[in-house]
């Protein structure tokens, strides 16, 4: 066993259901003991050092040690194509991501990028994530396989689109069934792998794939579903002239019995009440992934509706439209921009921030049991924060009054550069420094 010592802050309640204050778990001189990667005791570190005086001891004093961040949108073949400026949704799409993506029809180049992908999940502190596919099923193949070697959190699925996009991107509807069965077999449940069925968006995605991804979800019971909805209101038009008989986007799914708690979509921007109900009544939940919104300026997110409607919402990086993979960013600008929504935003504090980007994650992805918080029992993926002496992360740490204050001083000022360790499963992994 090992006995952690470090400030340990998590959210292992909801805030946007409890005071906020009640959604927060502290120790500012805290101990974890972790036996076979998973947290079997939790308190004060004096406390658990009485009890347990020959355990070794694993100091992370100077900063804070928190769980792994979950990242419930980002797209593997973009790691590459992150910081295209300038452009909305479809252009951006059509100039910066698509010629990236064509790419992975390479094995070769899938693997030498699923490795920099995954490392890069790592060094920005995410341990587990929802990961947007590539096209080529040799390629998710590269990907489940480096996520295995990693012992990453990892649900993922291969990508399907039949028209719209480049043709050297499409798949047949025979081709969509039988690649994504294959990978299912192949990956999903063991260790921990799981696989997502991946349309791209209904915009590229005919009624008869659409309805591959729901026979794949009826044929294989636990597997997860994942896309995009609502992003940007050029996309919304053209879905809409697409599917004239469906009553708005999120109907272009719900025929197909894509809608459900094993649904996490991403963006939902310009999600009109009745398609909120659904994902409410449902238990759909929402990625919101705000520096690609704003980035690609598609918009500000209706946050307030959401938690209004009873929908889920946890964080994506959306990489490579949002502009890295440090998901406390993502946390920083979801805060920005509810300030800007005005009447309309939902004001948020640290604790929701610290929140959205873990446990909300674990919950959107059906493993709130497991990962999330240091509640005990969970598996001990976590992420150690610790700032260069003197910088200004590290001034503002030193003077927190609080935890709130210590995470809000964090939101606002850590960068990845400031991971300084990462253990998944118990074991420490990366370089750290
Ligand atoms: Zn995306």
């Amino acid at each position: 066993m090992t006995l952690f010592r470090a400030t340990v802050i998590d959210t292992p309640g909801d805030p946007f259901s409890v005071d906020p204050a009640g959604a927060l778990s502290a120790d500012q001189d805290g101990g974890l003991l972790v036996r076979d990667g998973i947290i079997v005791h939790r308190g004060s570190f004096g406390t658990l050092r009485t009890k347990f005086p020959d355990e070794p001891v694993t100091e992370l004093r100077g900063g804070l040690l928190l769980p792994g961040f979950v990242d419930t949108h980002v797209h593997y073949p973009q790691l590459r194509a992150i910081g295209g400026l300038g452009m909305p949704l479809l252009d951006w799409l059509d100039r910066c991501a698509l010629p990236e993506e064509s790419k992975f029809a390479d094995a070769g180049y899938a693997k030498i990028v699923a490795g920099e992908f995954l490392d890069g999940l790592i060094a920005s502190g995410t341990t587990t994530a929802l990961v947007f596919g590539a096209h080529f099923a040799a390629a998710m193949h590269e990907l489940f396989t480096a996520a295995a070697d990693r012992q990453l959190n990892i649900t993922a699925g291969l990508v399907l689109s039949d028209r719209i996009l480049r043709p050297d991107l499409f798949c047949t509807v025979e081709q969509g069934r039988s690649e994504s069965q294959a990978l299912i077999d192949r990956w999903h449940g063991g260790g921990r792998l799981r696989y997502a069925v991946t349309p791209r968006f209904s915009l590229s995605t005919t009624n008869q794939l659409l309805a591959v991804c729901g026979d794949l979800m009826r044929a294989n019971k636990d597997v997860f579903f994942t896309s995009h909805i609502n992003e940007n209101l050029a996309e919304v038009a053209t879905v809409a002239e697409l599917f004239p008989e469906s009553r708005d986007y999120l109907d272009t799914y719900h025929r197909h019995g894509l809608v459900n708690a094993r649904s996490v979509y991403a963006h939902n921007v310009h999600a009109s009440d009745k398609e909120l109900a659904l994902m409410g009544e449902t238990g759909a939940w929402a990625a919101h992934c705000p520096t690609s919104n704003a980035s690609l300026g598609s918009g500000l997110f209706p946050l307030r509706r959401h938690v209004e409607h009873g929908v889920g919402v946890s964080l994506g990086s959306d990489v490579g439209g949002g502009t890295g993979l440090f998901l406390l960013k993502e946390g920083l600008q979801a805060y920005f921009m509810q300030q800007l929504l005005g009447a309309d935003g939902l004001p948020l504090t640290s604790v929701h921030l610290l929140y959205l980007a873990t446990r909300a994650g674990a919950r959107a992805l059906g493993l709130a049991d497991r990962v999330g918080d240091f509640a005990i029992g969970k598996e001990f993926d976590a992420v150690w924060l610790r700032p260069a002496s003197g910088s200004p992360y590290s001034i503002n740490l030193a003077h927190a009054v609080d935890a709130t204050d210590a995470l809000a001083r964090t939101f606002a000022l850590a960068t990845s550069a400031d991971v300084a360790g990462v253990w998944l499963k118990g074991d420490r992994v990366g370089a750290g420094r």
